[in-house]
């Protein structure tokens, strides 16, 4: 029988290696259903400003809602859908959806609190990657400001030229553009400059780390005021406990994510969130002004 594991990236069912390439085209009609039939799900993850003590936005994150095997994890089928060159129609879904949410909630609430969206590497290389994202702002009539575009640090920085001509565009089309991951990557500190980023996140290995390792709160203390130096906000990722949270704040950072504040959820949670910020008088806090 098959049986399913969690580790990122790895396969469904526990066959040969063999059988790794006639498996991935079993998931094809699979996966080709999936989006027929609208399995797919954009959970949000709330992110909350430590100066304002508010909700300041959301993190859109893919889930697949599988018949038999129940609500999946990217890491368990993103692999897939790269390998199977499915990548487009998955990024042009999530971005729809984002845009569908950022509508309705104004329609609903008059007010919009900004969803950041994954680009995956392929999206942010890609040549249409402006023209299509034009193209959502003007289907859906929202600002570009309510929507915030996450680049991991080692996409950004893997083509040095093309990225920063990429990231001025969409800086330039009134987007706010977040570097994910932070840390991870081999960043030049001086490139960081120059990139009209509204937003670092750093990565939850480093938050972690914070009670076990000591350093670690050095380098996040660095990292902390080099990106306030440079004009940039800060946000911690994957923050679980009240004790990361009070270090985190101490050392500067501005916002927090993590399962301490919430897990991701699905839309109607953050709308009953939205509902009751809006009823203890906390509005949208205004978009982060981005270092040119
Ligand atoms: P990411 O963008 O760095 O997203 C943060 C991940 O950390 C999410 O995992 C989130 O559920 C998890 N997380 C948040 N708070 C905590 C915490 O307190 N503790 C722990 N242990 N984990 C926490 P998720 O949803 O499994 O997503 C994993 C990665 O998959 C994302 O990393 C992102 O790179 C990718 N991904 C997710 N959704 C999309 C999407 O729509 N498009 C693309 N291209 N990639 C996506
Ligand atoms: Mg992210
Ligand atoms: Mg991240
Ligand atoms: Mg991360």
């Amino acid at each position: 029988e098959s049986k399913r594991h969690h580790q990122p990236g790895v396969v469904f069912f526990e066959r040969g290696m063999d059988d790794m390439f006639s498996q991935l085209l079993d998931m094809e009609p699979v996966l080709k259903r999936a989006f027929k039939n609208n399995e797919f799900l954009l959970y949000l993850q709330p992110q909350f400003d430590f100066d304002h003590q508010q909700l300041c936005g959301f993190e859109a994150l893919i889930r697949w809602q599988h018949p038999e095997r129940g609500l999946l994890s990217p890491a368990e089928f993103l692999p897939y859908i790269e390998q199977l060159g499915m990548t487009d129609t998955l990024d042009s879904w999530v971005l729809e959806k984002a845009a569908a949410t950022l509508k309705r909630w104004h329609q609903k609430f008059d007010h919009c609190w900004p969803i950041a969206v994954n680009l995956s590497a392929q999206q942010f290389q890609h040549f249409q990657l402006i023209d299509q994202l034009q193209a959502v702002v003007d289907k859906y009539q929202i600002a570009p400001a309510a929507l915030e575009l996450e680049i991991t640090e080692t996409v950004a920085m893997s083509d040095l030229h093309n990225g920063m001509s990429v990231i001025n565009k969409l800086r330039a089309m009134g987007f706010n553009v977040a570097i994910d991951d932070f840390g991870t990557g081999h960043s030049s500190l001086a490139y960081l400059r120059s990139l009209p980023i509204s937003k670092i996140k750093i990565d939850r290995s480093f938050v972690s780390e914070l009670q076990v390792n000591r350093t670690d709160a050095t380098i996040l203390k660095a990292m902390i005021r080099l990106a306030h130096g440079l004009g940039k906000r800060v946000i911690a990722e994957g923050i679980e406990t009240e004790d990361q949270q009070m270090i985190l704040q101490q050392l500067g950072c501005d916002m927090m994510q993590g399962y301490y504040y919430s897990p991701p959820m699905r839309l109607e949670f953050a709308e009953q969130l939205i509902e009751r910020e809006l009823k203890e008088g906390r509005e949208p806090l205004p978009a982060p002004f981005a270092a040119a």
